[in-house]
């Protein structure tokens, strides 16, 4: 579940509000985007994936009761920006599709033709 939009990060450029599948961000009134409908949030991560500066945090296993994690300890357990750094977007990165061997794409297509 979205926990945290990083105010210090964040530059306003609304990409969260416009990707969100279910609408969770609303633009705030500094143009800053404010998590307006938690508990619509689906935990898929697109909102993290394409944050251009690492900005927000997902978590996995959000427990409605918890307290959400401080902006602070995300940054020093390296969880802010987590997910987007693991799939390889950003720049400098390695995209996770680079690393992927599973040969999944063989498994539904027809073999491929012997090249010579
Ligand atoms: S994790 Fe998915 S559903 Fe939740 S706020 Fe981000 S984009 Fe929206
Ligand atoms: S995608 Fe990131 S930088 Fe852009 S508005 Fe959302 S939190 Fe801010």
């Amino acid at each position: 579940m979205i926990e945290l939009v990083s105010q210090e990060r964040c530059v306003s450029c609304n990409m969260c509000v416009r990707v969100c599948p279910t609408n969770v961000f609303d633009e705030g009134p500094t143009g800053l985007p404010v998590i307006a409908r938690q508990e619509d949030c689906q935990t898929c991560f697109i909102c993290e994936a394409y944050c251009p500066v690492d900005a927000l945090y997902v978590a996995p296993y959000a427990d409605p009761l918890e307290t959400p994690p401080l902006q602070e300890q995300l940054i020093d357990s390296k969880l802010l920006g987590s997910w987007r750094e693991t799939i390889g977007w950003g720049k400098g990165r390695t995209r996770l599709a680079e690393l992927d061997t599973t040969p999944f794409i063989d498994r539904i297509l027809p073999p491929r033709k012997a090249t010579s």
